[in-house]
């Protein structure tokens, strides 16, 4: 089984001893549960990346299986920027949802007027409590989830589990 990590940066550890499965909060990342799984492996590869409509152009995030704009199921997969800009932030500095450890950071990011993406929320990690600011440069991080055991069949899987956050650029 993969080593487990603790609660600090990654929230709700299942199956660290503390919290029952059943409160878990990240995605089942296994292609058996999950129609999106290859944002996963590629999370997993370092690349930062949502799907594509190949009929109408449209892009969202998080990736989608149809797209909202004109329900074809004819998407692809692109590589979004890394670098983002933070347009506005909230900083949960006590009273964190159950297994995040304030401060919890979310800000609305933009990747600029040239970016596929003009907007996206994203959790900011590794940041102390009044160190973010509007107009800061985030960067594209990934941490590893605990690992989350699911039937297959009558067998048990593992499934390794990976996110992703931003982090201040210094
Ligand atoms: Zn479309």
């Amino acid at each position: 089984m993969a080593e487990l990590q603790k609660a600090e940066i990654v929230g709700t550890p299942a199956l660290d001893g503390q919290y029952i499965g059943e409160m878990d909060i990240w995605p089942f990342e296994a292609p058996e549960f999950n129609r999106i799984y290859p944002f996963y492996d590629n999370l997993r590869a370092g690349k930062f990346t949502t799907t594509k409509c190949k009929k109408c152009g449209h892009i969202t995030f998080p990736p989608q299986v149809i797209c909202p704009k004109c329900w074809s199921d004819e998407l692809e997969w692109v590589e979004l920027p890394q670098r983002a800009k933070v347009v506005t932030l909230t900083e949960t500095q006590a009273g964190a949802p159950l297994g995040f450890e304030p401060p919890l950071i979310l800000a609305w990011l933009t990747f600029g007027d040239k970016g596929p993406l003009k907007h996206l929320l994203g959790r900011i990690i590794h940041c102390k409590e009044g160190e973010l600011k509007e107009g800061d440069e985030v960067k594209f991080v990934t941490f590893s989830v605990p690992a989350h055991p699911f039937e297959v069949k009558k067998d048990t899987k593992i499934s390794d589990r990976v996110f992703y956050a931003f982090e201040l650029v210094k």
